[in-house]
């Protein structure tokens, strides 16, 4: 005997538990535990994730083998419900569910009333009491199996319903009649046998194991081989099928089904949320045919199902110890439920609920700070429209994923993919959507539906990929073909700009300005939890006194970053820029630097006042003197635009000025600027220019220190590659300090450190770090080091092509290059520790702000990571993340 033959592939509802998600599938192990958990499930039993990785290894073999479990299993269902396989006088059918331990589109649609037959169909009608029930449970059966197990279209289904639905002169499939129910039966038996070769099989148990195989062979359809792909799910895991006694919610009006969350999955509060609908069956409420009623109204129309809902969502809820989304199907006023799962939520409600559950004594600190994604932190950051602005509504429907989106109506999505890749932003509309619907989805600015709930497919992609969409637009009247809109006497075209407000269901006509949205005061006071955990701090990389107000906002704990080069952009100061540069003398630059220091010393002032007892690193100046002058042309422009009626004189100076400036550029020229005279080289060469910058600095910090603010400047040079660079730093500023010290009486506690971004400074650590009391990796430059890639140069012609080659993983300007710049900075950490032992150290590039990439600077043991204000949150939120040993 095989061995897999003793192995156990069949389990009844009662064996199985959450935990055995990887053998049950999730769907399965939750119906599992559901009904260890006291709750009303329709019985049924689990077909194993390894009797499908057996089966499409052995074929039908395997299927065999099983079958005498799957006939044990069926008759404990007989006797379960009190129903009979193929027989009266009720007969017992089943629902044949997909269900793999991790949830994946492209697994097999559910096939609902497996079992009718022309024999079970008269004794389901008379044991219902109800011939049209009976009619219309076939015709759905007919056709899922058709489309399920044979991959016939659904469209030759969907003409005769459409011609049934004419003939009738009615609009919706509910309202077929009897009769109406019974020639569409006997059409689809046709259509069936035309199509497949074959009449429709009539034996239940044959039905059956068909349904079954289809479900196991749905592992390897390309949908779900792709997606696991996508999605770095194993293939090796296999899908379980669940097989479930049906149980109707499409037997009158005391019957319903629905979907429902257990808090709401947009804003997050805690109420049952979620949509129902009377007198229908399974995927009737998410399939957008008929715009389902809110729960909430459930309320109204049978209060007794709504009270035991709540009950099954609270005790759900206590037991999973998340939000969950449910579907559940009233049977003549009995609730059963059918799955339940952890809900998609947007960002907003991960935040509400995860603080809701700290509050509530479901979850502790720290399993909150897991709930809520760096993505979510990112999201919330979303635009909004703000509520004092005037807004002509065009439409209202439901608030299906928040945030506020706009740009031109688009109908179909190549159209949308067309216009995006030409740079327009544009608003995805259509009745309904669907999977195929997905790359237009994926470039909308915003998603707006005429059909469909909360729960409709535009609506949990949307809240998937945290895009706003408004569903349910019932107003519009969309019509594609024409390309165009209308609601009453208002038509609007293909081309037409839109603005869509997912946070509250409007469409609104025009360009409607909108603002940054704000953090809520609990997802602030989770943030706060997270800099408890967190063992890196988060600092910012600010420029202006406004960045470094706005950093303190968002929370940063210093600033990492302070370029000073911007400074002198502005109109006022870069004309005396371009004369410090081009100065002939010594005397000449002092003169126009110490008009540039006073003004500098203004912007470190209000920067210092703004971070009161906070630490700022403020970087020496950086880039190429060229930088900062004009261009050649726009000089030989200025000297011919000398005002003609100036004084001879006057104009041979000026012109010869212009001249001085040409050959000053010129001699500025470089081959390679990146790699050239730029950094704390030019410091060097001119050390009145970085004196100039020290001094505007201490005296900034000691004047803001008279006013009463706690100063903590750190002097930053950057592009140190030699020892004797940082050594000369160190002591110019040591000496200049000691100046003031002596002429002002005042001291302060200043530091002097590097910037780590030129790979010779990491293999002299040692010696760099006897000079500097912090090192900041400038990761954008040290990566462009590391790798020899300039970065303009890299991303614009081979980067793509490399990671699309698989020869890197991860453009390594995003995402830190732990293999090589990381295993640097490895290196640079321990030597610096070693020679200094409380030297500072943090990171200043773009990757300070990247979850992944702060990940490993807390695997590293940084003291910080610096981002740009906007990235705060997410940075916080990762560093606590990654101090709990979580990654997302
Ligand atoms: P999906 O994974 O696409 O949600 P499901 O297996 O959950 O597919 O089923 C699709 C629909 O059919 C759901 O609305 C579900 O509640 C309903 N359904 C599934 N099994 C049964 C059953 N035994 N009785 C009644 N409705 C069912
Ligand atoms: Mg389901
Ligand atoms: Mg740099």
């Amino acid at each position: 005997m095989r061995d897999e033959v003793k192995r156990k592939f069949v389990y009844d509802f009662e064996e199985g538990d959450a935990a055995m998600t990887n053998l049950l599938g999730g769907k399965g192990a939750n119906l599992a535990q559901m009904v260890r958990n006291g709750l009303r499930v329709p019985p049924g039993f689990i077909i194993t994730t390894q009797a499908c990785l057996s089966y499409l290894q052995e074929g039908e073999k395997l299927l065999e083998d099983i079958w005498p479990s799957i006939r044990e299993a069926l008759s404990r269902l007989e006797v379960k419900t009190g129903k009979k396989w193929g027989k009266g006088p009720f007969p017992l059918l089943v629902s044949v569910r997909s269900g793999a331990p991790v949830s994946m589109p492209g697994m097999m649609d559910t096939i609902l009333n497996l079992g009718l037959n022309s024999e079970t169909l008269p004794l389901l009608s008379h044991a219902s009491q109800n011939e049209r029930f009976a009619f219309d449970s076939y015709r759905r059966f007919i056709q899922m199996y058709a489309e399920v197990v044979k991959g016939l279209a659904s469209a030759s289904f969907e003409e005769i319903l459409a011609e049934v639905k004419a003939r009738e002169k009615i609009q919706f499939d509910y309202e077929i009649s009897t009769d109406g129910m019974r020639s569409v039966v006997s059409a689809f038996l046709a259509i069936y046998e035309a199509k497949v070769g074959e009449p429709f099989p009539q034996d239940p148990w044959e039905q059956l194991r068909q349904a079954i195989a289809a479900v196991f062979r749905s592992w390897n359809s390309s949908r779900a081989i792709t997606y696991r792909e996508l999605n770095s799910i194993p293939h090796t895991l296999g899908t379980a099928v669940n097989v479930v006694s049906m149980v109707f919610g499409n037997l009158g009006e005391q019957c319903g089904t629905g979907v429902c969350f257990t808090r709401n999955p947009s804003n997050g509060c805690p109420d049952l949320y979620g949509e129902f609908l009377i007198n229908a069956q399974g995927e009737d409420v998410v399939a957008g045919v008929r715009t389902p009623l809110p729960i909430s109204e459930l309320r109204y129309v049978m209060p007794d199902m709504h009270e035991e809902l709540l009950g099954v969502a609270h005790s759900l809820e206590n037991y999973y110890k998340d939000m969950q989304d449910v579907e559940f199907t009233i049977e003549n006023r009995r609730l059963y439920i059918l799955q339940t799962r952890e809900g998609k939520r947007s960002a907003a409600a991960a935040v509400k609920i995860a603080h809701d559950m700290v509050r509530e004594q479901i979850i502790n600190r720290q399993e909150a700070l897991k709930r809520v994604t760096p993505r979510d932190a990112e999201l919330l950051l979303h635009k909004q429209v703000p509520s004092d602005v005037h807004v002509s509504l065009l439409a209202e429907g439901l608030p299906a994923s928040p945030g506020a989106g706009k740009g031109i109506i688009t109908f179909t999505p190549d159209e949308a993919v067309r216009l995006t890749s030409e740079g327009q932003k544009v608003v995805l509309v259509r009745p309904e959507t669907s999977p195929d619907d997905i790359h237009g989805l994926a470039v909308a600015e915003a998603v707006v539906t005429s059909r469909g709930g909360m729960t409709s497919h535009a609506a949990v992609v949307a809240r998937g990929m945290g895009k706003p969409c408004v569903t349910g637009c019932e107003s519009l009247s969309i019509n594609i073909e024409q390309g165009i809109l209308q609601k009453g006497d208002i038509v609007l075209s293909a081309g037409d700009f839109i603005t869509v407000d997912g946070s509250y269901g409007r469409v609104l006509l025009g360009d409607v300005p909108l603002v940054d949205a704000q953090i809520t005061a609990e997802f602030s006071e989770m943030l706060q939890w997270a800099d408890n955990v967190a063992s890196l701090q988060v600092w910012a990389n600010a420029d202006t006194p406004l960045d470094a107000k706005r950093a303190r906002e968002f929370g940063a704990k210093g600033i990492g970053l302070c370029r000073t080069e911007h400074m002198f952009m502005s109109q006022e100061r870069l004309p005396i820029m371009e004369r410090m540069i081009v100065a002939e003398s010594k005397e000449k630059r002092l003169s126009d630097l110490e008009l540039l220091k006073a003004m500098q010393k203004e912007d470190f002032r209000a920067i210092f006042t703004e971070m009161d007892g906070y630490p700022v690193i403020i970087r020496l100046l950086d880039p190429p003197l060229h930088e900062f002058l004009p261009k050649e042309g726009d000089i030989k422009k200025r000297i011919l635009e000398l005002p003609t009626d100036m004084e001879e004189k006057e104009r041979l100076f000026r012109e010869e000025e212009l001249i001085d400036m040409l050959k000053k550029i010129e001699s500025l020229k470089e081959v390679n600027p990146m790699m050239g005279f730029r950094g704390c080289r030019v410091g060097i060469i001119y050390p009145e220019i970085y004196e100039m910058q020290i001094r505007a600095i201490l005296e900034a910090a000691i004047e803001a220190q008279k006013n009463g603010v706690t100063v903590i400047p750190e002097i930053m040079i950057p592009l140190v590659g030699i020892s004797g660079e940082m050594e000369f730093f160190r002591h110019t500023v040591d000496r200049i300090a000691q100046e003031y010290y002596k002429s002002t009486g005042a001291s302060i506690d200043y530091k002097v450190g590097s910037m780590i971004e030129v790979p010779r400074a990491i293999l002299i650590t040692e010696k760099i770090a006897l000079y500097a009391d912090f090192f900041s990796f400038g990761t954008n430059d040290l990566t462009q080091a590391v790798f020899a890639y300039s970065r303009d140069d890299a991303e614009s012609k081979f980067l793509g092509a490399y990671l699309e080659k698989e020869l890197l993983t991860e453009n390594p300007f995003h995402i830190l290059d732990r293999e090589g710049v990381g295993e640097m900075m490895h290196f640079c950490v321990d030597k610096a520790r070693k020679t200094r032992q409380n030297i500072s150290l943090g990171i200043c590039g773009e990757h300070g702000g990247n979850p992944e990439s702060i990940a490993f600077c807390h695997a590293l043991g940084l003291d910080y990571v610096s981002c740009s204000p906007f990235r705060i949150p997410v940075a916080r939120l990762a560093a606590a993340q990654a101090a709990l040993g979580f990654t997302n």
